[in-house]
């Protein structure tokens, strides 16, 4: 996590461009520099701290569209007091961002490998720059799958993405949702039923999980029964970063300046394990 002294250094503001409505309580906000300038350099997997004025700050996975680098991307799922400003604010408005901050998807495990992306609700957001990263170096990279489970079809984050990704010859992209609509014509139900379908060597697969985390650890249960090890799957904490952090520095899991919020999963099992 950052401290506070890092968060004041780099704070830039940035106006709206647009809002995209995503579902029902989720925006995309495309941002510019006010001043013009770029977009600073981000590994994926990292994150932004966004203030709104008056109201607080709150963590956003960052992403850039791949042809227009110089728009900054967060997609904003409204649930509390920060979330729900963000998605009241209209194009034009101007909000602040410090960041990037965190520890990315680690890509070097995933060379040569399989690669297996598990996301549940708006845990896609911090997936896409990993999934752009992996395309653009298409080369580097085994068979890649994403496995995406939303609530609902109308729950769906980024459907036009999702249909590029599957659209794809060297990709496969699996999408379930816990309850159905008549027009929904894909799986219905638990994403781990995905997993034993899914196309992927798990002696040679690394995956990368992202989303509630009795789903996260789901995921990585129904993984490893498929073979994938436990140490070739990562995760994402997406909530109470800064509890969470703090509980797993003195719970003895490592004391080895773990800064999330991407974590190898057996340095996090025990911490996740006694939450739930
Ligand atoms: C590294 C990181 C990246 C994130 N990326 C994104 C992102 O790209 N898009 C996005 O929409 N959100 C993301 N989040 C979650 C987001 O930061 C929180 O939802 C936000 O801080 C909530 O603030 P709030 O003031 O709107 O809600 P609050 O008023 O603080 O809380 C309202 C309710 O939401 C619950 N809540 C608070 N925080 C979370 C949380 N993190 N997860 C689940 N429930 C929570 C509270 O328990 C409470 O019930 C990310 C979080 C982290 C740590």
């Amino acid at each position: 996590m950052s401290t506070p002294q890092q968060e004041k250094a780099n704070k830039t503001i940035y106006r709206i461009r647009s809002v995209v409505p995503e579902t029902p309580d989720t925006a995309t906000l495309e941002l510019v520099r006010a001043d013009g300038g770029a977009v600073p350099d981000f590994a994926p997997g990292q994150y932004n701290m966004v203030h709104v004025n008056n109201v607080g700050a709150a963590a956003m996975a960052i992403c850039v569209h791949p042809d227009a680098p110089d728009v900054l991307l967060h997609t904003v799922r409204a649930v509390g007091r920060v979330t729900e400003a963000l998605c009241g604010l209209d194009a034009g408005a101007e909000i602040t961002v410090s960041g990037p901050f965190g520890a990315g998807w680690p890509l070097e495990p995933a060379e040569e490998n399989d690669v297996v992306i598990v996301a549940g609700g708006i845990g896609l957001a911090p997936m896409r720059p990993l999934v752009h990263a992996l395309i653009r170096q298409r080369e580097r990279y085994g068979h890649t799958t994403v496995l995406y489970g939303a609530r609902t079809p109308e729950d769906i984050l980024y459907r036009k993405e999702l249909e590029r990704w599957r659209g794809r010859f060297d990709m496969e992209v699996l999408v379930t949702v816990d309850r159905a609509s008549r027009d929904w014509h894909g799986p219905v139900g638990v994403f781990t039923n995905l997993i034993p379908r899914a196309p992927f060597d798990p002696y040679y697969a690394v995956a990368y999980i992202a989303g509630p985390e009795v789903m996260m650890t789901y995921a990585v249960e129904a993984l490893h029964r498929r073979g994938v090890r436990k140490d070739w799957q990562f995760v994402y904490m997406q909530r109470d970063l800064k509890r969470g952090v703090r509980e797993i520095a003195t719970c003895d899991a490592e004391k080895s300046g773990l800064t999330g919020p991407v974590f190898r999963f057996d340095e996090v099992e025990q911490f996740l394990a006694a939450r739930e």
